[in-house]
């Protein structure tokens, strides 16, 4: 697996000559800057203290330059919850210091003894078993496994207490550590992948080469994998991957069983049953289990992107109106996993900075339908897609289009990708949240534009909800090819509202110029609004009442009639 890709973070204009030597080290790893002080980051963050915490619970890597204090107090709280814990390191602003400190088993020697060199510094390593081996035993290089952590501890201890060690099997990345090696050795270091009872005089290591074949009819998969491996005496820490026929694809009980058991899930196009699958993989011993489980077995560790592929992942994302702040975690997440991103080529840039391995396909925003069949090309063949909309992508954006699209296909790979939609803060939501509470009652979202409906059914819907009384929120409310259309709604309205109703008009909401007026019904002229305005209009409850700071607030009371006692 490939290692994550760190975040760098920064708090002044003063270490970024420092980052950017740090970021050639790490091709891809963004400049986090504070809003305000540092100028020419690559992602901007308001909160120091939430940034972090964020970035640790996502399980990134944290270079951090700034005092080694700051960051200990800063992550303080999280350190008692089991869960993530990936290396962390504090750099000197001026990168004379490199300091690691937390996640020695994810890697944070190696980081700082990189980080190091690259400043010319030496690393402020103080693993003693890492100082004294050069290298961290608990921590085998990916493809491998540890067999038991609390063993391995007492395993390093009594290697530093100066006792002799043999190695036993295939230990490649070994070669270069300095170890008190002696055949006679009590203790010894053992890769293999047979079961093995665990004793205190053996630091077990797993090469995660054994692959697993299954049709997804067995009943109980997970513990079924488990018996087949412990029949045929295979270590379940050396199970590298689930190999499935490219049909299951869409399999829950599959994809449950690889969550369980923490493995990857690929897939194959093969004809005939598990062991034919199981025979795809490379110089592997195929072992028959049980029907439906097949075991594949290798001397080294397996690479995984010789295997089958993956199930692609399509997921259709909502950035929110524009604020880094208001784009939900789960959106973020998504995007640091992409390896292409769709869309209208103003959201994307919005949703960047991007990595140097990430592909942008940047679209005219009317080529919604094209757009929605490439993201599935891209995602049939395995990739990790993303494909973007400005606030939330089921509001009058990219949603509706992608199911629309897989609804039309009878393409089974298009069926079988990972589909997901992530909602995003609409931009009738911002707006009103700026404002007060204007939608606090009952409320009716319409698109004014009538490329996609004919004018007649706006009409309709508009004269309607005006009647019923609804709060309205007008997305598209004008544009350059739609000139009239505003007017003319706005003439319906006042057939059913009187001109001291509440408006509120939010422009770029959230993002750079934003601005918000509260006017009312009867000031409000077309001439006002532009494409990038969000119009709300209140019911007949809504009421605004004097901001301390200036302005107003407009809400809609939540009751309706007669208020209620309170
Ligand atoms: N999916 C988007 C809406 C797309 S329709 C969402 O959920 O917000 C585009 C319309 O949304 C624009 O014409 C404008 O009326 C409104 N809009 C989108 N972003 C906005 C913003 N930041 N500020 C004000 N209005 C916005």
């Amino acid at each position: 697996m490939a290692r994550p890709v760190p975040a760098i973070v920064i708090l002044g204009n003063g270490s970024l000559a420092t980052a950017r030597k740090i970021q050639q080290v790490y091709p891809g790893a963004l400049i986090h800057g504070l809003a305000e002080r540092v100028e020419g980051a690559d992602r901007v963050y308001h909160e120091f203290g939430a940034t972090l915490r964020e970035l640790y619970q996502q399980d990134t890597p944290i270079i951090a330059l700034c005092a080694a204090g700051i960051v200990i107090r800063t992550l303080a709280p999280l350190l008692l919850e089991k869960g993530a814990e990936p290396p962390v390191l504090a750099v000197a602003e001026d990168g004379s210091a490199v300091v690691p400190l937390l996640g020695g088993l994810g890697g944070v020697n190696v980081m700082a003894r990189e980080i190091a060199a690259s400043l010319e510094v030496a690393a402020a390593i103080t693993t003693s078993g890492e100082l004294r081996f050069g290298t961290c035993l608990l921590n085998p290089p990916s493809g491998y496994a540890l067999g038991d952590l609390e063993l391995g501890k007492r395993f390093v201890s009594d290697l530093l207490a100066g006792q002799s060690v043999r190695i036993e099997g295939a230990a490649p990345w070994l070669a270069q550590a300095q170890l008190p090696e002696d055949p006679q050795a009590q203790l010894s270091i053992h890769v293999g992948s047979a079961e093995r009872t665990p004793s205190a005089n053996e630091l077990l290591i797993y090469p995660r080469s054994v692959l697993v074949a299954v049709n997804a009819e067995v009943a109980d998969l997970p513990n079924a994998i488990r018996a087949a491996l412990h029949q045929a005496n295979i270590a379940a820490q050396s199970l590298a991957c689930l190999l499935a026929s490219d049909l299951l694809m869409a399999s829950p009980a599959l994809r449950e069983a690889a969550l369980e058991l923490g493995v990857p899930l690929r897939f194959a196009s093969v004809s005939g049953g598990v062991s034919e699958l199981a025979r795809t993989v490379p110089n592997a011993t195929v072992l028959s289990a049980d029907t439906g489980i097949a075991i594949a077995v290798t001397s080294q560790p397996l690479e995984l992107a010789q295997i089958g592929r993956a199930r692609g992942r399509l997921a259709v994302i909502g950035l929110g109106p524009g604020a880094a702040e208001l784009m939900v975690p789960a959106v973020k997440a998504e995007l640091a996993r992409a390896n292409d991103v769709l869309g209208y080529e103003t959201y994307v840039r919005m949703a960047g900075p991007f990595r140097d391995d990430q592909v942008l396909h940047c679209t005219d925003n009317r080529e919604e339908m094209q757009r929605a069949r490439h993201a599935f090309e891209l995602a049939a063949q395995g990739r990790s897609v993303v494909v973007v909309s400005s606030g939330d992508p089921g509001v009058f954006a990219m949603a509706a289009a992608v199911l629309e699209a897989l609804h039309e296909s009878s393409d089974p790979s298009w069926h079988s990708v990972d589909l997901e939609i992530l909602p995003g803060v609409s931009a009738s939501l911002a707006t009103a949240a700026q404002a007060g509470a204007p939608l606090g009652h009952d409320f009716c979202v319409m698109s004014l534009s009538d490329n996609l409906k004919p004018w007649s059914i706006i009409e309709k819907r508009l004269d309607l909800a005006s009647q019923a009384d609804l709060a309205l929120a007008f997305y598209n409310p004008i544009s350059r090819s739609r000139p009239w259309q505003l007017g003319r709604a706005l003439e319906i309205v006042a057939q059913h509202r009187n001109g001291e109703t509440p408006v509120v008009l939010g422009r770029d909401v959230g993002r750079p110029g934003q601005t918000l007026r509260v006017i009312t019904l009867g000031q409000l002229t077309a001439d006002q609004v532009d494409m990038r305005t969000m119009v709300l209009i209140g019911s007949s409850t809504t009421c605004t009442f004097p901001r301390a700071e200036g302005g107003e607030w407009v809400y809609t009371p939540r009751w309706y009639g007669t208020k209620p006692p309170s």
